[in-house]
């Protein structure tokens, strides 16, 4: 049996458990269309258990879309770090300007026109007509769609355009016309603590009588991932008097301030490494004491120590900073440029 066939002996099923298992998620207390975009906008590529701070604090930060519009972008990307993905913020950032400037600072409640919003796209925008506004939107995200391939006993790719198709067929399907809001909530519950990746728990499911999935832990199928590249990038840890030099980056972290890059890895032993993924890399950041001074340009800057907290600083370097700067005070014979 597939839940389309009993749609709504599914969704009782579904609501009663929810009911009495969801999580108490901070932004599941609120119906304000901004507090939502935030927390959908933080919840992309992060797990939920390390949102809520960063949630709580954005908003004491920025409550409503005209602070966030009137903020400079590097206050926003001070306020995000931390979160990664940093094009998330810059997007949020644009959303709140476009929501100002062509909405008159509120949401519009057609999703249509949600969608609009920069980084918006159709999971965030039904999100936000059903959370916010209760409209019946389907959404799918990754824990619906984990969970409707396993309902349904979806053989294909999920990742591939029947898959998509079929996953957005069937979250319409079952969506009630009322309610949608819990609904919604109900079906990410229920894929993110029962059917859960690796093990689900189908003996405790309380939709397994309407579950055609005969293997779930093979489910969903996706087309192979792509393979990881390996990258390693030298940077330069240069003080001086109290002073670091920091170089803005106009790439992968456009407009945060960074160890400065060198051309290549000198010949001796780095002060520090540590590895981290950005998308389909696995970066190897290498530190080392400069050899020669730095040349001048628009990017570079030398900062008192003191102000580094304030600067929106990339995780990797900021933990680079915070292992290095310690050592430097203790060390008195550590290479100054
Ligand atoms: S937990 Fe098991 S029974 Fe429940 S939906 Fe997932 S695969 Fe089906």
């Amino acid at each position: 049996m597939s839940p389309v066939d009993d749609a709504p002996l599914f969704r009782r099923q579904l609501l009663a458990w929810f009911r009495r298992h969801r999580r108490d998620l901070p932004w599941r207390r609120t119906r304000d269309p901004y507090a939502i975009l935030v927390s959908e906008f933080m919840l992309q590529q992060t797990q939920v258990a390390t949102v809520p701070p960063y949630y709580e604090r954005w908003l004491a930060r920025f409550p409503d879309f005209a602070a966030l519009a009137r903020a400079e972008e590097s206050q926003v990307l001070h306020a995000w770090q931390g979160l990664g993905y940093y094009a998330r913020a810059r997007n949020l950032h644009a959303a709140a300007r476009v929501v100002v400037e062509k909405f008159n600072g509120t949401m519009p409640r057609c999703t249509q026109k949600i969608a609009t919003l920069p980084g918006v796209g159709r999971y965030t925008a039904g999100a936000v007509a059903s959370f916010a506004f209760d409209q019946a939107e389907p959404i799918v995200d990754a824990n619906i769609a984990r969970l409707l391939a396993r309902l349904t006993n979806w053989q294909l790719p999920i990742d591939l355009a029947a898959g998509r198709a079929h996953l957005w067929k069937t979250a319409t399907q079952l969506l009630p016309q009322r309610r949608a809001r819990l609904h919604n909530s109900a079906l990410m519950e229920l894929g993110a603590l029962v059917c859960r990746p690796r093990r689900p728990d189908c003996v405790r499911c309380p939709v397994r009588s309407s579950c055609a999935a005969t293997e779930p832990e093979l489910l969903p199928r996706k087309k192979s991932n792509p393979r990881v590249i390996s990258l390693h990038e030298p940077h330069a840890f240069a003080v001086r008097h109290n002073r670091i030099l920091l170089e803005q980056s106009r790439e992968r972290w456009r407009g945060m301030w960074m160890l400065p890059r060198l051309a290549a890895s000198p010949k001796t032993t780095p002060l520090l490494q540590l590895d981290f993924p950005f998308t389909h890399h696995r970066v190897t950041l290498s530190v080392f004491a400069p050899a020669a001074p730095f040349v001048p340009n628009g990017q570079l800057r030398w900062f008192r120590l003191a102000e580094i907290d304030a600067l929106p600083v990339p995780s990797p370097h900021r933990r680079a900073l915070e292992q290095l700067l310690p050592r430097q005070k203790l060390c008195s014979t550590f290479p100054l440029t």
